[in-house]
């Protein structure tokens, strides 16, 4: 099998819909096994279904990135069927509708920060460890444009984005020199269940974000899954701690 991830172990939290099915497929397309991980088996299931139908190598665990005996089913899952762990994509993650801050109930900020910040912690955590048995590794973490400046979301979700482009920093510079790079991408405006449904709640919104990104459009996971098999590959060996904006221009300005 040819292409950038070959002869990778994969791990892709969030991969039940979206950015991270996405990435299932351009991940396993460019060589790698894939493993599977989010709350929802039946999608998963089926996901699986259809990359092994294709020839390629996937399997899944049922996981709620909050819960760390369930990341660490995850981990083991990759390491039991393939026997490693070389690259994870920490994607999971939660959305709220934008409520002002003054207003908002305390177990929205706690909700949004488990899922996007701690999951990521729990993730990156067990994976580290791993890795370490291994040699090495890279990981990316799903930030956001969000994670960059403050976007027009829920304020919880932008300190947790942030926080993510931090820990990706911190992991970055404790393990370069034990052989594992660790990096975020940025993703603007995608087109996902999560963006569906908050489009479906603020009318003009798709338009209006639009109207300040340069591209002028919302992107496909696709897109947003290329910049993360990339960042994952051998290809960006000396690229380690960096948020990349997969955003059609959205920060430029
Ligand atoms: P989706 O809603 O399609 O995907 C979110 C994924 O996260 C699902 O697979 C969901 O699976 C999973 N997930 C949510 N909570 C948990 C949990 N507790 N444990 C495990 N998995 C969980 O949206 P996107 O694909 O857009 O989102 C992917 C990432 O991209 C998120 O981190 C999001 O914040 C980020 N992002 C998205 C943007 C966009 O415009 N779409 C822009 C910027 C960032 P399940 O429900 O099965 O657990």
């Amino acid at each position: 099998m040819s292409g950038i991830l070959s002869g990778k172990v994969a791990l892709i939290t969030g991969a039940s819909s979206g950015i991270g099915a996405a990435a299932a497929r351009v991940f396993a397309r460019e060589g790698a096994a894939v493993v599977l991980a989010a709350r929802r088996e039946r999608e998963l299931r089926d996901l699986v279904d259809e990359l092994t139908a294709k020839g390629f190598e996937a399997a899944y665990s049922v996981t709620d990135v909050t819960r760390p005996e369930e990341v660490e089913r995850a981990v083991s899952t990759a390491v039991g069927d393939y026997g490693r762990l070389d690259v994870a994509f920490n994607n999971a993650g939660l959305g709220a509708e934008q409520t002002p801050m003054h207003l908002m109930d305390d177990e929205v900020f706690d909700a949004i920060v488990e899922v996007n910040l701690r999951g990521v912690w729990l993730c990156m955590s067990r994976q580290i460890r791993q890795m370490l048995a291994g040699g090495g590794g890279a990981i990316v973490n799903t930030s956001s444009v969000g994670g960059l400046v403050a976007t027009p979301v829920a304020a919880p979700y932008v300190i947790a984005k942030h926080a993510v482009v931090g820990a990706t920093r911190a992991a970055a510079a404790e393990y370069a020199k034990q052989g594992i790079r660790v990096n975020a991408i940025a993703p603007g405006t995608t087109r996902s269940e999560m963006i569906e449904a908050w489009f479906a709640l603020r009318p003009g919104m798709e338009e209006l974000l639009h109207a300040v990104t340069p591209q002028g459009r919302t992107a496909e996971p696709e897109e947003v899954a290329e910049a993360a098999a990339w960042l994952a590959s051998d290809r960006a060996s000396f690229v380690t701690g960096v948020t990349l904006p997969v955003d059609g221009g959205y920060t430029l300005i």
